[in-house]
């Protein structure tokens, strides 16, 4: 095996320079895929984590130049699901065996503060860990959020190339996705961010610096998407990303941060029809499944060709245990709080 896969796999650490090589050249992956795996067994054994993904709302005021939920976007069923839905929703997950629920939506104030904490006081009672993934808010929002129960929040900051980011988010600012980042982070979430791969402009070098930017704001979870050009946005024409790099990049996450919880992404299982259990196999320990109900399911179009969009919950999941136990893996039983190893 070559040196510097050797050395990543041991010390858990690698400088810019090295990143830069390992990323830019693909004779390394099959090695990094498999050191990959023997750390995610090392450091956070052979459970898989399930969180049942509800998208409760599709309504955003951004417009993030690769997402399909853009304001602009005039082709999208807006819909925002009542408290009373998404509390039955995950009322549904726990009964299907989930033991945490994602609530994820696009960025609006479609909810207040008051009825975002009266959905997640109400979840709770169901005996779930919840993790939120709405996007920036303030200080004493995020607060709120925690007191009434949410345990993670998912924040990813894209790219921290500041010339793409500005490029692509032309109404935000990155500094202040990073204060939210540091905000969740002193609240006492466990905190998930992560970067889409194959970004118009995106380099090896600014992949690696994205790489050291999750360690240095101490990540708890790392979630990592190939980039799928949605026909209604402006990148619609550009060449997208690839499951294969988007694989090595989440190789890399595991090297360098052993002991954090990694997904499998939807987005990866898109573009290679066993992305999700060759994530599994390189690196990752959590999937996510949706749990949305159908009518909903088909409107949260970040990106087209969303694998098992139409698929009904209970089905995708017992699908999905077959599939991971015949890697010789099995679903956690716990919550999957990451457990700090390193
Ligand atoms: S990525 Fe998130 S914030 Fe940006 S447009 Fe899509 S849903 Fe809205």
């Amino acid at each position: 095996m070559n040196k510097i896969v050797r050395k990543i796999e041991k010390q858990h650490n690698l400088s810019l320079e090295e990143l830069v090589l390992l990323i830019g050249n693909d004779c390394y992956d099959k090695d990094l895929f498999e050191a990959a795996d023997r750390v995610r067994q090392k450091y956070v054994g052979d459970g898989v984590h399930l969180r049942g993904l509800i998208e409760f709302s599709n309504v955003c005021s951004r417009s993030c130049f690769y997402c399909g939920l853009r304001c602009e976007n005039r082709n999208v069923n807006r819909y925002s699901l009542g408290a009373d839905e998404i509390i039955s929703l995950a009322g549904r997950a726990k009964e299907l065996g989930y033991k945490t629920v994602v609530l994820q939506s696009g960025e609006s104030s479609v909810y207040s503060v008051d009825k975002m904490v009266y959905i997640l006081r109400e979840i709770k009672k169901f005996d779930l860990a919840i993790t939120l993934s709405i996007g920036e808010k303030s200080y004493e929002e995020y607060k709120q959020f925690k007191n009434a129960g949410a345990d993670r929040f998912l924040l990813r900051i894209e790219t921290t190339d500041t010339a793409i980011y500005k490029a692509l988010h032309p109404d935000m600012d990155f500094s202040n996705r990073v204060k939210c980042l540091r905000n969740l982070k002193k609240l006492g979430y466990e905190v998930g961010t992560g970067c889409l791969i194959g970004l118009p402009s995106q380099t090896p070098l600014s992949l690696a610096r994205d790489l050291l930017f999750f360690r240095e704001i101490g990540a708890d979870m790392i979630g990592l998407g190939p980039f799928i050009p949605n026909p209604d946005t402006p990148l619609s024409l550009e060449r997208g990303g690839t499951f294969e790099m988007a694989r090595k990049v989440m190789a890399l996450v595991r090297l360098l941060m052993p002991d954090i919880n990694i997904p499998a992404t939807t987005a990866m299982e898109t573009l290679s029809p066993d992305g999700r259990i060759l994530a599994l196999q390189s690196g990752a320990n959590v999937v996510m499944p949706n749990v949305t109900d159908f009518v909903h399911k088909k409107y949260y179009n970040l990106y087209p060709g969303k694998s098992g969009a139409d698929v009904p919950a209970a089905f995708a999941k017992r699908a999905l245990e077959e599939k991971i136990e015949k890697i010789g893996r099995f679903v956690s039983e716990d919550f999957g709080f990451r457990k700090k190893n390193i």
